[in-house]
């Protein structure tokens, strides 16, 4: 513990639980929990309020809050709905003001972003991509999620990318229509564990290891993986969430079909050594997504501070 480090709250909202911590950084976490997400967003909301007020009661007050939330979010500081979940199919969560309900009485900094930049950014600070300019993270869980890093910077538009709901060329032979509400058959549609579970009526960890459905997933994983490679020419794609930890065999899979479908025209195997180390497991395992949330907010804290200097 370093008495140095400004205590810093973080909040990572996913499609089934919400993680909230506080400490100063990963080897510093003074505690932990876990919170249903749930179908009643400000019975949620509320109770992760109260947590954060309990922790600062025994901890002290908290520097700066991270909070790193499933999207469709608004990203743009000066819209009416900044800090808002937009338009996302989980029940109950259209429309919901995060950061409104989670912004303390006394105003601290926050920042707020999607689950995914916050684990890249927690990747590329903590984890399997320190010291890379140029990287992206990818969550296969409840849905499917892509934070790109590019000049070590992660990438926005009009708002943040939503390259999970890319449609991709489909396994042979394959016509399940998939389970994207939007799109029927996007990436997500086709490859997240909501999918996973409409297609077989099962949970992914539940499935066995030769289940025929990890083909059309794999393929729809790789699938999206050739996209990203050739968009942005990342140095490493990290490949994380619920689904590929469930399935340690998956991400091997996913490399073989990445490979083949690229069919040699870029040489992603002369970056790193291996294909084994250009697509790897997330550095941080599960703590990618609740490491991210504070991320958020260490740089949260650093532009207050550097707004305040100037
Ligand atoms: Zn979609």
């Amino acid at each position: 513990m370093s008495p140095t480090r400004p205590l810093l709250g973080g909040v990572e909202l996913g499609g089934t639980k919400c993680i909230c911590l506080i400490g100063t950084a990963p080897d510093d976490i003074r505690d932990q929990v876990s919170i249903p997400t749930g179908t009643e967003p400000h019975k949620t909301l509320g109770l992760i309020a109260e947590q954060l007020g309990n922790w600062q009661g025994v901890h002290g007050k908290i520097a700066a809050l991270g909070i790193a939330c499933f999207g469709p979010v608004d990203l743009q500081p000066r819209s009416p709905t900044y800090g808002h979940i937009t338009s996302t199919p989980k029940p109950g969560w259209q429309d919901v003001d995060v950061v409104g309900h989670l912004g303390a009485a006394e105003p601290i900094p926050t920042r707020f972003d999607t689950d995914v930049n916050g684990a890249a950014l927690a990747e590329g600070r903590w984890g399997a991509a320190r010291e890379l300019a140029d990287f992206a993270y990818v969550t296969v869980g409840t849905g499917v999620g892509v934070g790109l890093v590019v000049n070590g910077r992660l990438v926005y538009g009009f708002g943040h990318p939503e390259l999970g709901h890319t449609r991709v060329a489909r396994l042979a032979g394959d016509q399940w229509p998939g389970s994207c509400p939007s799109h029927g058959d996007c990436v997500e549609g086709l490859a997240s564990g909501t999918a996973i579970a409409a297609r077989t009526g099962a949970a992914a960890e539940l499935l066995p290891v030769d289940s025929p459905v990890w083909q059309p997933v794999a393929h729809a994983i790789a699938q999206l993986l050739h996209t990203i490679v050739l968009a942005t020419a990342p140095r490493r794609i990290i490949l994380g969430g619920g689904v590929m930890q469930s399935r340690p065999q998956l991400i091997e899979e996913v490399r073989v079909r990445l490979l083949r479908s690229l069919n040699g025209y870029l040489p992603l195997e002369k970056l790193t050594g291996s294909i084994a180390q250009y697509v790897v497991a997330p550095g941080l395992g599960m703590l990618a997504g609740p490491l991210g949330a504070l991320a958020l907010a260490s740089d949260a804290n650093c532009s207050a501070a550097n707004a305040a200097t100037r």
